[in-house]
Order: structure tokens, then C-alpha cells, then sequence
């Protein structure tokens, strides 16, 4: 079998290799993928130094071709990569091929935003004196990413880190390499100068690491768990380190007694389950007043009935398998965890086999939860929700907020006074009215407060913050 190794200096490199699994069945492997050392790491990094010089110069012509050439080679090859992603992360056909589309677009806005560099020229308070305001790139970007999206999110830091000029150290997920791999040979075949973006697959443990431990790294852009996000975050105070870090959520879903229930139960699923409820943007907490609870309770079994777990990859599935074994123990014990702590089990809990072996949860709804179990407040990243009983609006909106978490937060209304109430007084980063919690647009920010994120936010224009570093020039006329 072809090993997809690394790319260090413009040179696939790299003989170790590791098993990419299909979670929809394992018997299945999808590829064999490079393992780098701490030595590749290092010599990534170096390249990337070696190459910010020249590139952090580049036009801006020269970066908008690139960056568009590989938003159109993905978008032409959406239904290929879209199924390479289903086969390496196990969401849906349909979900991995959408994820494939906005990498796509996330590119063509950044090949966009690369015309679009400007400054600012402002009269200085003191006479004869002018001022400029430049956006500079920082230097060598660490990228750092989880699994649950494996080419959007390395698309929404790769795509702005090249646009405003500076040169990469990538390390994707270990359970994702496939869509990580095919990204950087797109970008490299799209001309990208030896250096600019160097990918090194492997353990956490070992190139993460290597990382983190050197001095050559401007910024570190990170999303994954708030433990590893941590380690990120101390390690960069020591090197002086700007960083990026978006981490966990526990997002509510406040549904009130005047809601649509139809948008409601949709809004609901979908935020819950859909894509297995991998998503940092996933509702597990379910706030429901009691005007309505019953109605909700009965109507989200019966959607969670018409709901087909199953291989990714086969038509009608809804949910696909659980990324790993250990995802799905996580899952199971907090399933257990639930129920000792009094939660009732409404719908799923159990473990399912289908054609072929894979990772199958049913969706799992709990009732009679409180906000104050281990279900309502750790994340589970899992196809695991509970329901939260509430008195009113204003209960609604204290339990939403009491969580350490701060990424998305939804509520289902028809009331104009409490929709324009929660847009206000949700703690969260991003707010969802008749919407699930999950699902963004490519072009505004994204991120979130608390515990959930560390620094400027992702994504559109907002994305410059972090990328780039302000220069202020003084000029004698
Ligand atoms: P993780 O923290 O285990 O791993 C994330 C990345 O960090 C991986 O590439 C991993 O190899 C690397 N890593 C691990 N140890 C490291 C170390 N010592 N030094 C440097 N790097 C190291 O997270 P995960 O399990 O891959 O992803 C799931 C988490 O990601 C969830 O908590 C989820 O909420 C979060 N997430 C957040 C967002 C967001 O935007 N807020 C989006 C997606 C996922």
C-alpha cells in the first residue's frame, strides 16, 4: 500500500507509517499514513522559517492564484474528498461532501481577501508628521487540529494564515490524516514556494509536542480540547507566543412554551445528533419550559425513531458510527454516568451492529436531568443529549448560561422579546434563533467565550486579528 507522507521543505518525506481506519468498518483501511518524529517536526519548522522571509514578501497576486486554485480543484473534487472524509470520520456522505464544499469556499474567500490587504493613513496630532497603519504577517504558524472536521477547520487556518503571508507547520488529528494530506498536495501542486506549508502527521504527543517546545513559532492556531488547548496556551506564555484556541462546549438549546414545535424537534436533532454529535457546536443540553415539555419529550422520540444509524457511506443514513473506540466508551460511561445520577433514559443508550462492524450508538436522549449532573456540564462529543426541565423564560436563560462553556448557544421562539432578550444575554459566542446550534457561515466569525476559546476569533475578516501583526510608521513630510 502507498504511504501519503509528509510534506517538509517541498519533499514528501517519511517510511513510518500508520493504519487510517474506517470507522463505519473497521475492517476497512483507508490509508497509510506518514507518523513523523520530533526531527521532522523540527525540520518543518525550520523550513517554514527559512521560506517566511521570501513569502511574507510574495504578491498579493501571486497568493490570490494559489489560494483560488485550490478552493476550485476541492470544489471539483468535492464527491471524492467528500468520501474520503465519510470513510475516515464516519459522518454522512452528505455532511463530509458539505464540509468539502465550505473547505472550497473558505478558500475562495481568502483568495479574496488577499486583494482586498489595505491599511490606513491618519494625520498625526502633531504637525508635519504622517502616520500608516500596516497589517504585517506574523511569521511561522503552528496549525494544530481535531478530528471531528478534517477538512474544514485545516482549510479555516490554513486558508487566512497564506493569505496574509506567513508560512505553516501543520499537524492534523491522528485518527484524520486522509483530507489533511490531500489539502496540502492540492496547495502544493497549485504552487505554493518549498517551505511555505509543511504537514507533519502524527502523534500529539510527538509533533504536537515538538511544537509547543519551540521558540521558531510565532503563533499556534488550535482547536481541540480545552486540556490539550491548555497545554498550548501554557507552553506559548514561556516562547511569548500569540495564540489561537478554540476548545470544547456544552451548548444549550433553550426551547420555549411558544416555540413552533416542528422548528423546534428539527432545530433540536440536529444540533444534538446530527454528525454524531461530534461537533463543538452540538447541543447536549436540551432547556425545555414546562408548558411545552411533554409535547417536546413525546415529539423527539418520535423523530429519534425515523433516525437510520448506519455506514456512512449508504444512502439514507442519518448518523453515522462514533470516531473511535475510545470516543465510544467516553459515550457509553457517560450513558452510565446518566443514569446513576438519576437521569431518565427516553430514547437509545444502546449499542448497535449492522452490516459491517463499526461504531454504533443509537442516539440517546435523557429527561428529568438537572443542570447540575456530570451529563449537563462535561462535554461528551457524542450522540448523547439530556432534557432540562425549566420554569420560564428567565429560568431558561440562567440554566443556558450556567455552564463553564461559552461556543453556541440556541433558543426556539416565536416571541420577538425573548429572541432579541437571549441574542443579548446568552454568554456564548454565537447565538441561534429557530436554528440548531451547529452550522455556520464561512465568510463571519466564529468562536466563542469562556472556556470554549482563547484569543481573536476565526474565520472572515475577523481571521486578520489573529494572522497578522499591526505596524505603526511615523513619517517627518
Ligand atoms: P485533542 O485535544 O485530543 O487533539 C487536538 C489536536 O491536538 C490533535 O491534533 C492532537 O494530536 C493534538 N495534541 C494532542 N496532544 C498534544 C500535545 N501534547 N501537544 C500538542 N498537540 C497535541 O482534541 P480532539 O479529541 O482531536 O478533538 C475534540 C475536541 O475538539 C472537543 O473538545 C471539541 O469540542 C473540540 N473542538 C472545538 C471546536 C471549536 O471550534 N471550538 C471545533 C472542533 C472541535
Amino acid at each position: 500500500m502507498t504511504i501519503y507522507q509528509n510534506l517538509i521543505a517541498g519533499e514528501w518525506t517519511g517510511a513510518d507509517a500508520v493504519e487510517n481506519i474506517n470507522p463505519s468498518d473497521t475492517k476497512e483501511v483507508v490509508g497509510l499514513y506518514a507518523s513523523g518524529s520530533a526531527t521532522d517536526t523540527n525540520n518543518a519548522i525550520a523550513a517554514a522559517k527559512a521560506a517566511f522571509p521570501a513569502w511574507s514578501r510574495s504578491g498579493i497576486w501571486e497568493r490570490h492564484v494559489i489560494l483560488k486554485k485550490a478552493g476550485d480543484e476541492i470544489m471539483a473534487r468535492k464527491d471524492e474528498l467528500g468520501a474520503l472524509l465519510a470513510r475516515e470520520e464516519g459522518k454522512t456522505l452528505p455532511e463530509a461532501i458539505g464540509e468539502t464544499i465550505r473547505a472550497s469556499q473558505i478558500f475562495e474567500f481568502f483568495a479574496g481577501e488577499a486583494l482586498r490587504l489595505a491599511g490606513e493613513v491618519v494625520p498625526s496630532v502633531r504637525p508635519n508628521i504622517g502616520v500608516e497603519i500596516t497589517r504585517e504577517p506574523l511569521g511561522v504558524i503552528g496549525i494544530i487540529t481535531p478530528w471531528n472536521f478534517p477538512i474544514a477547520i485545516p482549510a479555516w487556518k490554513i486558508a487566512p494564515a497564506l493569505c496574509y503571508g506567513n508560512t505553516i507547520v501543520f499537524k492534523p488529528a491522528e485518527l484524520v490524516p486522509g483530507c489533511s494530506w490531500a489539502i496540502v498536495d492540492i496547495l502544493n501542486r497549485a504552487g505554493l514556494p518549498k517551505g511555505v506549508l509543511n504537514l507533519v502527521m502524527g502523534k500529539g504527543s510527538i509533533v504536537g509536542q515538538t511544537m509547543l517546545d519551540s521558540p521558531d513559532l510565532a503563533g499556534i492556531t488550535f482547536t481541540g480540547s480545552v486540556g490539550t488547548g491548555k497545554r498550548v496556551a501554557l507552553s506559548s506564555i514561556e516562547h511569548n507566543r500569540k495564540i489561537q484556541l478554540e476548545m470544547g462546549g456544552k451548548n444549550p438549546m433553550v426551547i420555549l412554551d411558544d416555540a413552533d414545535l416542528s422548528v423546534a424537534v428539527e432545530a433540536a436533532a440536529n444540533s444534538a445528533f446530527f454528525s454524531t454529535g461530534q461537533r463543538c457546536t452540538a447541543s447536549s443540553r436540551l432547556i425545555v419550559t414546562e408548558g411545552i415539555h411533554d409535547r417536546f419529550v413525546q415529539a423527539m422520540t418520535e423523530k429519534l425513531k425515523t433516525l437510520n444509524v448506519d455506514h456512512a457511506l449508504k444512502t439514507g443514513t442519518h448518523i453515522g458510527p462514533v470516531v473511535d473506540e475510545r470516543q465510544l466508551k467516553t459515550d457509553t460511561d457517560y450513558i452510565e454516568i446518566g443514569k446513576k445520577e438519576g437521569a431518565k433514559l427516553a430514547f437509545g443508550g444502546e449499542l448497535i451492529s449492522r452490516d459491517t462492524p463499526g461504531f454504533y450508538l443509537q442516539p440517546t436522549l435523557f429527561t428529568e436531568a438537572t443542570n447540575q449532573m456530570r451529563i449537563s456540564r462535561e462535554e461528551i462529543f457524542g450522540p448523547v443529549a439530556s432534557v432540562i426541565r425549566v420554569k420560564d423564560y428567565e429560568e431558561a436563560l440562567s440554566v443556558a448560561n450556567d455552564t463553564p462553556f461559552g461556543l453556541s448557544s440556541g433558543i426556539a421562539t416565536t416571541s420577538l422579546k425573548h429572541a432579541t432578550h437571549f441574542k443579548r444575554n446568552a454568554e456564548a459566542g454565537m447565538v441561534m434563533v429557530n436554528l440548531p446550534t451547529a452550522g455556520v457561515d464561512f465568510h463571519v466569525p466564529f468562536g466563542g467565550r469562556k472556556a470554549s476559546s482563547y484569543g481573536s476569533r476565526e474565520q472572515g475578516k475577523y481571521a486578520a486579528e489573529f494572522f497578522t501583526t499591526v505596524k505603526t510608521a511615523y513619517t517627518l513630510a
